[in-house]
């Protein structure tokens, strides 16, 4: 399981990186325009720049590390988490928790950066985890959880949700770090994590970061739903909420599935690559060999050798020592020897270079199979004259099968190698303890492939042992593996040499196989970042609508409140109110033009009489039917209100008292004229007042109103020009 995920590490990566970024987006399309969200931002920043860290993680897996970037990625980390923790810092105010000690993030960036110069970009990573990122995760989890309690229903919930996802958060990325010498690190850590579950921590982190993505998303749905308060919205932002959450899932696993097959693809490329090739050195090597082995068994049969090793004279040497020489001249091995039941060397012949003395051949390993009747294969890598040798050893028996001695070629290996190193994969030829004794990357001969088991694998060699740097891998190699050699991720694959410990191992470069799955990645972020805008979009112009049609109601509201203000409610004649500021306008127009302004106030006769005899709704009916009557009467540019009770006031520009008096009259007999329902005949008294220069609105409408009672005095049913102004009766 552990090691699917982690060849999985990539995509893992990706949606992490992913998650935040959308995180931080999230928190600011809050913030938006509204004031008061400043730790949103913040904590958005946080959000951007973590997974913009996870991205760089990402790309060192794809691309390649080095100590700079590694340096970099630690950095942005850190200041990923100062910005998580002054969120909490300004956030934990609300819960009287004042963290008022900004130093404290100098004290901060003076550890890690400190911890990064002495001990390590490694180490600076765990520090800045453990103190960083685990308080300050925790932090915003406390928040979260104190906002929670004062909210209620969905609001409530999510908000629970972020304040557990961020502890669970803190603990996944601040405590399960890379492993370090210090507890707690030292015990809990990510190694032990993904020994015991069988998962890399990465995982969850993303996991984590997806769900916490997803309840800041539901949050800010809460917030959005209250600010818009309309029913269309709030049931269209669940069925986002819902879209949302299924189109991610959908296209993070399809994205997936598709990351994989590509890679898939390549891989199988890459592996039957590797087969092909390491075939092709193996035989090569095998076929250089078998002519050696051939010879081996044949000498060892020969008369003259079985003869020599059985202890005859001088004469059988020069025999034996002949066939010899045929021998190692026919199978062009560099040299053979013949050697005794005992290991002693007996007869040599080629003496060209080699990598072993003669006399410490017989305790070799391939020496001491023969002797013991099993025909013997060995390599052997002479370092100083930099070649690879090969050895084959047969043992040579008695008629009766008893073994007297051994038959040893030697042959240099040094084509082969000439051939394998025009090869542009890195390959390598590797003892049997695991260490390089050839390669056509000089940077790896004499380093060991793997740790080598202790004192165990240095036995099987027969020459000085290479000098052994670190080693390349954690673990050997049984058959073929992707590993990280040298900070590449590689595809090795490697081949035993036939009936040897010695093995080739070939590398093959992966940035293929990366190329294909950034391919599924990049078409899984597209698919993921276009369904985001889409939905977002949609929701930004649908709560773009349902706000404009919100102000075009709000501001309908505003008319009919207007208009209430204005109007009475019976006559539907202005009121009082709207007629005060009609006068106070007109009367500034007027003066300064000194043109005629009057006034003309007129009260129903008797009308208690008419409420007392007929009922108040008989009296209402006729205060309307007299007010569509005089709206009908009088000009456009006269203002016509009601005064108060069955009292009525006309505004009358450019009117002196004179025509405002006459007007008067004519409405006093087209009022008599009507037949009011149920009541007959009404009539009115009028006060008429034109406007003089010192009047005030108060001045103006008293002196109309005493006018009017003039008029009402005097009889009823007729017209009074206020005084100052002498009346001149008109026929009607
Ligand atoms: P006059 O003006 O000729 O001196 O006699 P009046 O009976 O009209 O006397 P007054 O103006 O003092 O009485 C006003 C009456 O108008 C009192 C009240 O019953 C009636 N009235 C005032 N407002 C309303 C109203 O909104 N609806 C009805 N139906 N009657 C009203
Ligand atoms: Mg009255
Ligand atoms: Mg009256």
């Amino acid at each position: 399981m552990a090691s699917v995920l982690i060849s999985q590490l990539d995509f893992i990566l990706f949606f992490y990186g992913f998650a935040f970024i959308l995180l931080g987006a999230v928190c600011f399309d809050v913030v938006g325009k509204r004031s008061g969200y400043e730790a949103w931002a913040v904590f958005g920043t946080f959000a951007f720049l973590h997974g913009a860290g996870e991205w760089l993680d990402l790309t060192a897996l794809i691309a390649g590390d080095s100590p700079a970037f590694k340096t970099l990625r630690v950095a942005l980390t850190t200041i990923s988490f100062l910005f998580l923790m002054e969120s909490a810092r300004r956030n934990l105010g609300w819960l009287g928790i004042e963290v008022r000690k900004w130093w404290i993030y100098i004290v901060l960036i003076i550890l890690v950066g400190g911890t990064g110069i002495f001990g390590g970009v490694s180490l600076a990573n765990v520090v800045t985890r453990c103190t960083i990122g685990f308080p300050a995760a925790l932090g915003m989890s406390l928040v979260f959880a104190h906002h929670a309690r004062r909210q209620s229903g969905l609001e409530k919930w999510s908000a629970y949700s972020i304040a557990l996802c961020l502890a669970l958060y803190g603990i996944a990325a601040g405590l399960i770090v890379p492993s370090a010498d210090f507890w707690p690190v030292s015990v809990i850590n990510a190694t032990w994590f993904r020994e015991t579950t069988g998962i890399p921590i990465q995982l969850i982190r993303g996991v984590l970061a997806c769900w916490l993505a997803a309840s800041i998303w539901a949050l800010r749905q809460r917030v959005l739903v209250k600010e818009v308060a309309s029913e269309r919205y709030t049931a269209s932002a669940r069925r986002q909420g819902v879209a949302l959450l299924l189109s991610m899932a959908v296209i993070l696993t399809l994205g997936w599935i598709l990351t994989e097959g590509l890679g898939r693809i390549y891989q199988r490329d890459v592996e039957q690559e590797a087969r092909g090739l390491i075939d092709l050195v193996t035989s090569r090597a095998d076929s250089e060999s078998v002519a050696v082995d051939g010879m081996a068994m044949v000498l060892a049969g020969a008369d003259a050798i079985i003869a020599r090793t059985s202890g005859a004279g001088q004469a059988d040497a020069g025999r034996a020592k002949s066939v010899l020489d045929l021998g190692v001249a026919a199978s062009r091995a560099a040299n053979g020897y013949v050697l005794d039941s005992k290991g002693v060397p007996l007869e040599a012949a080629g003496l060209a270079n080699t990598s072993v003395e003669a006399a410490s051949l017989g305790s070799a390993a391939f020496v001491q199979a023969a002797l013991l009747g099993q025909p013997g294969r060995h390599f052997a890598y002479d370092e100083g004259g930099g070649s690879l040798f090969y050895y084959a050893s047969y043992p040579v028996r008695r008629t009766d099968g008893a073994i007297e001695g051994v038959v040893v070629l030697e042959k240099s290996l040094n084509a082969l190698a000439a051939d394998a190193n025009s090869l542009n994969r890195p390959f390598c030829i590797i003892d049997p303890r695991g260490v390089v004794v050839l390669a056509n990357r000089p940077s790896m001969v004499g380093r060991s492939m793997w740790p080598l088991p202790p004192a165990e694998g240095a036995r099987a060699v027969a020459a000085s042992p290479p000098p052994i740097r670190d080693a390349m891998l954690t673990r050997p190699i049984v058959d073929a593996t992707w590993a990280m050699l040298d900070g590449d991720r590689v595809f090795l694959r490697r081949s035993f040499l036939e009936g040897t410990q010695w093995s080739i191992v070939i590398a093959m470069p992966p940035m293929e196989i990366y190329a294909s799955r950034v391919v599924g990645i990049a078409i899984t972020f597209f698919a993921a970042s276009f369904a985001m805008i889409y939905l977002l979009g949609k929701e930004h112009s649908l709560r773009g609508r349902i706000q404009t049609d919100q102000r075009a109601e709000l501001r309908e509201l505003a008319r009919e409140l207007e208009a209430q203000a204005t109007t009475d409610q019976l006559t539907g004649l202005y009121n009082r109110h709207k007629f005060n500021d009609a006068l106070a306008k007109e009367m500034l127009r007027a003066e300064p033009l000194q043109a005629p302004l009057s006034l003309i106030l007129y009260d129903i006769d008797h009308f208690k009489a008419v409420n007392d005899i007929h009922g108040h709704q008989v009296g209402d009916k006729a205060l309307v039917r007299l007010s569509r009557l005089m709206t009908n009467l009088i000009r456009k540019t006269d203002i016509l209100a009601r005064w108060g009770g069955e009292e009525f006031i006309i505004l009358a520009a450019e009117t002196d008292g004179q025509m405002a008096y006459r007007a008067a009259q004519r409405f006093g007999v087209a009022i008599s004229k009507i037949e009011f329902e149920e009541v007959g005949p009404l009539t009115c008294s009028f006060g008429i007042a034109q406007y003089e220069s010192g009047d005030t609105p108060e001045t103006f409408v008293a002196r109309a109103d005493e006018a009017l009672y003039r008029a009402k005095l005097n009889g009823r049913n007729r017209a009074e020009l206020a005084t100052g102004h002498p009346v001149q009766d008109v026929d009607p």
